[in-house]
């Protein structure tokens, strides 16, 4: 029996070290080069090996969606920003585990007239090619749309629990849960810096910070939509706080303007109708990020009608906006916050309707000022401990405000 045991651990071992040595590495995409060609625009991705690989285009805007098993990516990000041909830019990252996906957005209708994965060659190694050549709107439509597979895969959302009732208050020694939700990643970057940084990068150091602080007071339960680079839909993130049923949800975005004058954080809460165009415009920008990903919403659906939903959604709304409340002058210390501080808009990332939800928009990456900031570590520790001690006021206020409702 002892000898049995001791064989079979080391064959685990055994089988653990050979799996270490013989699992493939990642396909590395290296370099993507896009050429004009008189009649046709090429796109050719160089990858370390044979990859599977499945194309196909979306209306609306237009767009190439090339989706690869997860790779890595070693190319100049600077590059996805240039126009070439019939390409506007594109956009890559993890999409789901396990997956990567690409996507070029086009200036016009066009068609894939080829795509083919050419062997190495000399010095070159495996390269992917794809040929785009211009159509009519009414040619691309034929063709364009989700294929089964990927409708099939796209990132699944667990079913969402029953709206609470926001009159059963929770017992004092659970530990309230806040749900942290960096915005974008993966696929999506967001808005892009001045000297080049990302927005999904930075929400996401702000949101590890933030997650620090708040479990250091040891007072809360802490979620995370993400705590990698892998992008979410926006429906995952609202069903993520609503199946934690969370006390607060936060999600962290960086704005950006045209021109760069524009600095400082602002708040905001859900609204249907946006407190000024700008915010509105906001709230459009941000919405996309599903689009801009090639999420299939199709089949999407709102939240299911339930008498508790009116109810529950003015409580809160009004949770929401006191948090907001608790936030601008937090935030106003520790960084400085824009001229309308609070503001309302169609957030869909907000739209739980029994989470108490904002999202903060921490500064201006279009600014040469707040990005330089934004790029320290200690703007990121005040900012996080600005939010942090807006959370600690909003519980003792709605604590306080209960006690006074119970008469006790
Ligand atoms: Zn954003």
């Amino acid at each position: 029996m002892g000898f049995y045991r001791l064989s079979l651990s080391l064959g685990l071992m055994l089988a653990c070290i050979a799996g270490a040595v013989w699992a493939a590495p990642q396909p590395l995409i290296s370099e993507i080069r896009v050429g004009k060609h008189d009649d046709h625009t090429r796109f050719v991705i160089d990858v370390s090996q044979k990859i599977d690989f499945n194309v196909f285009t979306l209306a609306d805007p237009y767009r190439v969606v090339i989706d690869f098993p997860e790779v890595g990516w070693r190319i100049d990000p600077a590059a996805a920003k240039s126009a070439v041909g019939l390409m506007k830019g594109y956009r890559y990252g993890l999409y789901r585990p396990g997956r990567s996906r690409m996507v070029v957005d086009l200036s016009g209708p066009a068609t894939l007239a080829n795509k083919f994965l050419l062997p190495p060659e000399g010095q070159r190694q495996y390269r992917l090619v794809l040929d785009l050549v211009p159509a009519d709107r009414t040619t691309y439509l034929k063709t364009a749309g989700w294929p089964d597979a990927a409708a099939l895969d796209t990132p699944s959302v667990l079913e969402d629990p029953p709206i609470a009732d926001p009159a059963v208050e929770k017992p004092r020694n659970v530990k309230r849960v806040v749900v942290i939700d960096p915005g974008h990643g993966g696929v999506d970057p967001g808005a892009t810096g001045v000297s080049g940084i990302l927005e999904k990068d930075l929400v996401l150091s702000v949101g590890t910070a933030l997650r620090d602080a708040l479990e250091a007071t040891g007072k809360y339960k802490v979620v995370m939509t993400r705590d990698t680079d892998i992008f979410l839909s926006l429906k995952a993130r609202v069903a993520a706080g609503r199946r934690a049923r969370a006390d607060l949800f936060i999600s962290l975005h960086a704005d950006s303007a045209p021109g760069s004058r524009a600095r400082g954080a602002s708040v905001y809460t859900l609204s249907e109708k946006a407190s000024d165009r700008e915010a509105e415009a906001l709230a459009r920008a941000e919405n996309q990020s599903d689009v801009i990903a090639g999420v299939d919403l199709t089949n999407e659906s709102d939240i299911v009608t339930s008498i508790l939903i009116d109810l529950a959604q003015r409580e809160t709304k009004n949770s929401s906006v006191k948090f907001a409340q608790a936030l601008v002058p937090e935030l106003q210390h520790a960084g400085g916050v824009t001229q309308r501080s609070h503001r309302f808009a169609g957030f869909w990332v907000l739209k739980a309707p029994d989470v108490p939800s904002v999202l903060i928009e921490l500064g201006y990456l279009s600014s040469d000022h707040d990005e330089s900031e934004m790029r320290t570590r200690r703007w990121r520790a005040n900012m996080s401990s600005a939010i942090s001690r807006a959370v600690d006021s909003y519980f003792k206020q709605s604590r306080l405000e209960h006690k006074a409702e119970a008469g006790d």
